[in-house]
């Protein structure tokens, strides 16, 4: 993408951004940003900003890479400062987005560690709200997804893990945040299209997404009443490391969007704008939300 070109360029969409085939590029979980072929978008060139966060104060996780990052540049550049949690081992993936929030005028706030434990979910939050002042918005964007064929060889151990990461600590990170949340704040959660059309081989993954669109809608009418919004963004197809790295088989990642009506996967730059709406007092009649950015697939 040129430097001239921002999300509001009028251009094909089908066009704006590779298509298949891929090649194939096998990397361990969780994946770097970097080691991808193409490089994703993140907006890191085209994403421009209104202060439409102005002085909000966000904690998003997953925030070193894919979506999270694409999300971490937009705030920031929205005028919202960020606290961002990702794995140890993407370390040189979250360096890049505090340089880039940094450069966008915010403050930057790497608290890496993993959120399938209770108590870092808990130190998470604590530490979020006292170097930031506070919390305005908490974006729930990590995830694990491993791609088994055969329910015969799905460990237990694997079906936990995924249902502890995208699960557990959503429900862990929404019940420590919430006592603190005034009244305008906002929740975002991240499901998937896999929550209404399931793959036969993301058995474990497409329970956690249907779990995480039942708790939007749920706690979105429980909490309502102190003037706090919960929605959810149901992605489809995204150019991320989540893919590469076990989340398809590598035949998988070399045709991966052409399934859908667009013919592309999506990229991480392409759903920032609907967090960023969802976040921002622009939504203040949503709640209880799912928004779909699919490239052309329902959600049904
Ligand atoms: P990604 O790999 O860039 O981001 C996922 C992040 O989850 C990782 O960067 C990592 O920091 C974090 N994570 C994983 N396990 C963790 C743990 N135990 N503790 C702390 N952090 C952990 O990939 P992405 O595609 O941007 O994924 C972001 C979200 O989007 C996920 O919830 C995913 O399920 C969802 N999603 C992705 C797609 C897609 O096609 N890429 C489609 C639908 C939904
Ligand atoms: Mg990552």
């Amino acid at each position: 993408m040129s430097d001239t070109k921002d999300q509001f360029t009028m251009q094909d969409p089908t066009k704006q951004y590779p298509q298949p085939p891929f090649e194939r590029q096998p990397q361990s979980a969780p994946g770097l940003a970097k080691q991808m072929n193409p490089q994703p978008d993140h907006g890191e060139t085209s994403y421009k900003g209104f202060g439409r966060l102005a002085g909000r104060r966000a904690l998003i996780t997953g925030a070193d890479s894919g979506i999270g990052r694409a999300v971490a540049i937009a705030f920031a550049r929205e005028g919202a400062d960020v606290a961002l949690n990702y794995l140890p081992s993407e370390e040189a993936d979250a360096r890049e987005v505090v340089r880039l929030v940094e450069a966008a005028g915010r403050k930057a706030i790497a608290l890496p560690g993993d959120i399938g434990d209770e108590a870092f979910c808990t130190e998470l939050v604590d530490q979020s709200i006292e170097r930031l002042g506070g919390l305005d918005i908490l974006v729930n964007v990590a995830g694990k997804q491993t791609y088994v064929d055969n329910i015969a060889e799905l460990p237990s151990s694997q079906f936990e893990a995924t249902f502890r990461t995208n699960v557990f600590a959503m429900f862990w990170l929404c019940k420590a945040a919430l006592p603190h949340l005034p009244p305008g704040a906002t929740i975002i959660n991240t499901t998937s299209i896999q929550s209404y059309q399931p793959s036969p081989g993301l058995l474990d993954y497409a329970s956690t997404k249907a779990a995480i669109t039942a708790f939007t809608h749920a706690l979105a009418k429980q909490v309502v009443g102190r003037g706090v919004r919960v929605n959810a963004v149901a992605p489809g197809p995204v150019w991320t490391p989540l893919q590469p790295s076990g989340g398809q088989p590598q035949e998988k990642v070399e045709k991966f969007g052409s399934e859908v009506p667009m013919k592309r996967p999506g990229q991480p730059a392409e759903l920032a704008p609907v967090y960023v709406l969802l976040a921002s007092q622009e939504s203040s009649f949503v709640t209880g939300e799912v928004y779909g950015v699919t490239g052309g697939n329902h959600l049904t």
